[in-house]
């Protein structure tokens, strides 16, 4: 296939699943980190990078890339670019907002009954056979509960809304209140106290760093359960790891991590928790979606200088 001439090489910071890198292949040159190395002239070259919002990009690469214009991620966050050092040199920044939402609310509610209703232990329970020797635990029924959404954006709302049919009450907290129907709090403990289910979908960052600690753990009380589809950053993992071993919460439910993949953490051995690997927006159909948004988000900047969702915080 022979790739269009004018757009320049891109690199691409992370790994992508096949198909995506397929679709980028189709538009761009891909290099990769270590090609640079080997041609020490591509340096000069890059004038775009390709990554996943997953990714920590280290300042000291872009540093390498003299001409490098834009980084278009493909997710929402962008807590893993050096915004400070992109803003000073007018590299643009540009991220893949709303085509993922319905994914990840999917998963939120997934995760939320998973841990409500021990899903991956039944499972198992089924399949070892245990079920022909005892009776499976009693699960906690979702009707009923109060919810409480950290953070009440795109993903918060699509979020919310999946929650109709549950018969469920929504509240949420933010910076700001909004012209909208759930009830707004205006501290975090006091929604975690009124809370039976937190949900996390603020921004990580450092004005998130660590929210949830063991202060809101306790007000989020011996039944109440977390679930976070955020970021790791959101959430002081030492703490929470306390509070779910001695029964400070009920349980968890985590998609994100502070660490990612996810090492050797208590988390992984602690039975009242569900795990997920950081895949909110991990479908088929909603990463060739943020794959596309991301490409027209290059190929514009390329082509008139302006890119179609860049971010502006
Ligand atoms: P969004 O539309 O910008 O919404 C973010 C919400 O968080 C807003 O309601 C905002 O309200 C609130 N917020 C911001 N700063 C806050 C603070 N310091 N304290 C409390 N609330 C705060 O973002 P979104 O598209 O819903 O995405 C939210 C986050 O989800 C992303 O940033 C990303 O980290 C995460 N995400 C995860 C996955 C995954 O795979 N698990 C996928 C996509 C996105 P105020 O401004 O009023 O505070």
């Amino acid at each position: 296939m022979t790739l269009p001439t004018r757009f320049p090489p891109l690199l691409t910071f992370g790994a992508f699943p096949e198909s995506i890198a397929h679709r980028l292949g189709q538009v761009f040159q891909l290099y990769d980190p270590d090609d640079l190395n080997v041609d020490p002239a591509l340096h000069d070259r890059i004038e775009g990078i390709v990554t996943r919002s997953n990714y920590r990009i280290p300042q000291e690469l872009l540093e390498r890339l003299p001409n490098l214009g834009i980084i278009a991620t493909n997710g929402v966050g962008y807590d893993g670019i050096p915004l400070a050092y992109t803003k000073s040199r007018g590299i643009v920044v540009t991220n893949t907002p709303d085509v993922l939402n319905k994914a990840v609310a999917e998963l939120a509610i997934g995760l939320l009954l998973a841990i409500l209703r021990h899903l991956p232990q039944a499972d198992q329970f089924v399949r070892t056979g245990a079920w022909q020797t005892r009776p499976f635990p009693l699960g906690t029924t979702l009707a009923g509960k109060k919810i409480g959404m950290v953070g009440f954006g795109r993903i918060g709302k699509e979020i919310a809304k999946r929650f109709a049919p549950f018969d469920v009450d929504v509240a949420y907290f933010g910076r700001t209140q909004q012209q909208v129907e759930p009830v707004y709090f205006n501290d975090l403990k006091t929604l975690a106290s009124y809370a039976d289910v937190l949900i996390v979908c603020c921004p990580g960052g450092p004005d998130t760093y660590q929210i949830i600690n063991a202060d809101i753990l306790r007000a989020l009380g011996p039944a109440g359960v977390l679930v976070n589809i955020s970021r790791g950053s959101v959430i002081n993992e030492a703490d929470l790891c306390k509070a779910l071993g001695d029964g400070t919460i009920l349980g968890a439910a985590l998609d994100v991590f502070n660490e990612e993949p996810l090492a050797d953490s208590p988390l992984r051995r602690l039975g009242n928790v569900v795990l997920a690997p950081h895949m909110g927006s991990a479908t088929h159909e909603t990463r060739m979606e943020m794959a596309e948004l991301a490409i027209q988000n290059l190929t514009r900047y390329f082509t008139y200088g302006q890119a179609v969702t860049p971010v502006t915080g």
